[in-house]
């Protein structure tokens, strides 16, 4: 029984991976980047100004780095991804996490709010996937890549036009990569998540309109970061390995509700 349980400890085990996430000042990038850290892996924190993230990094110490990394920008990837290998190794599991979102009526959304979202939300995810994809292939290494869609990639709410689109997008470069990348050993899945609470949208749900989408929750909760901890470990580790091209969805049954 104990033989067994280390073992499958060791299935999740990121030791000797070295990890990036992008967007990690904000609310789940700093969760994915701690969890990474926590299974044992040399993890970069990446935001467009590293001073974010240098709390963050002085909490975790050993293993952990501060990069200036602006994902729309090929050039700023490539100076990332190169102080990453210079100061940890290689990057072999990238968390593509970076994502913004323009709240208004579709008819009201202007050319800028489309361009800024796809910017981030889709351009973002390929820069930064290709560039890492292509060290990985060239070293012929293996590796892992998690995009952090949404349940908006798969369903609509009003709004978000933008959003939703750029998120549907990643869920099929998810699949495209995948398919790519698998003879370069290179994983390549997603996770979906469902309203997960955090600073920006707590105040929201605590309105009545809040409450309202809640209880269109078959388990009746917001998820909570921990949520999303196991299905990040599964993607990224070898406990995974005959998974690519798969869409997690971590909603607590949002989508599926017929209602
Ligand atoms: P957040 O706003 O706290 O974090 C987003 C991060 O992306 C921020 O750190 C921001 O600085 C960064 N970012 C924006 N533009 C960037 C750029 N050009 N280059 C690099 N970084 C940039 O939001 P969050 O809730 O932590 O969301 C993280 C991801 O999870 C996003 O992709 C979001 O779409 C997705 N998501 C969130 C929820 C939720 O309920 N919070 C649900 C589904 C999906």
């Amino acid at each position: 029984m104990e033989a067994s349980a280390a073992m499958d400890q060791a299935l999740f085990s990121l030791s000797g991976r070295v990890a990036l996430v992008t967007g990690a000042s904000g609310g789940l990038g700093g969760h994915f980047a701690r969890v990474l850290h926590g299974a044992g892996a040399r993890v970069a924190l990446a935001a467009r100004r590293p001073e974010a993230v240098a709390d963050a990094v002085a909490a975790l110490g050993e293993r952990a780095m501060a990069v200036a990394l602006d994902v729309t920008d090929a050039g700023s990837v490539e100076a990332a991804l190169d102080a990453v290998a210079e100061r940890l190794g290689p990057c072999d599991l990238l968390v593509n996490n970076a994502g913004i979102a323009a709240t208004k009526p579709f008819l009201d959304q202007t050319l800028d709010d489309w361009d800024k979202v796809m910017a981030v939300d889709l351009r973002g995810a390929f820069l930064v996937g290709q560039a890492a994809a292509r060290r990985l292939a060239a070293a012929k290494r293996p590796g892992a890549i998690v995009n952090i869609a949404s349940i908006l990639g798969l369903r609509v709410v009003g709004g978000v036009a933008g959003y939703t689109a750029a998120k549907a997008g990643l869920v099929q470069l998810t699949k495209q990569m995948a398919v790519e990348l698998a003879r370069h050993r290179i994983r390549v899945n997603a996770i979906a998540p469902g309203y997960v609470e955090t600073d920006i949208n707590r105040g929201f749900f605590a309105t009545e309109a809040g409450q309202a989408m809640l209880k269109r929750i078959p388990q009746r909760r917001l998820g909570q970061l921990d949520d999303l901890t196991g299905p990040l470990l599964l993607l990224a580790s070898d406990a995974g390995a005959h998974m690519t091209g798969a869409v997690v969805v971590v909603d607590g049954g949002h989508s599926v509700n017929p209602i």
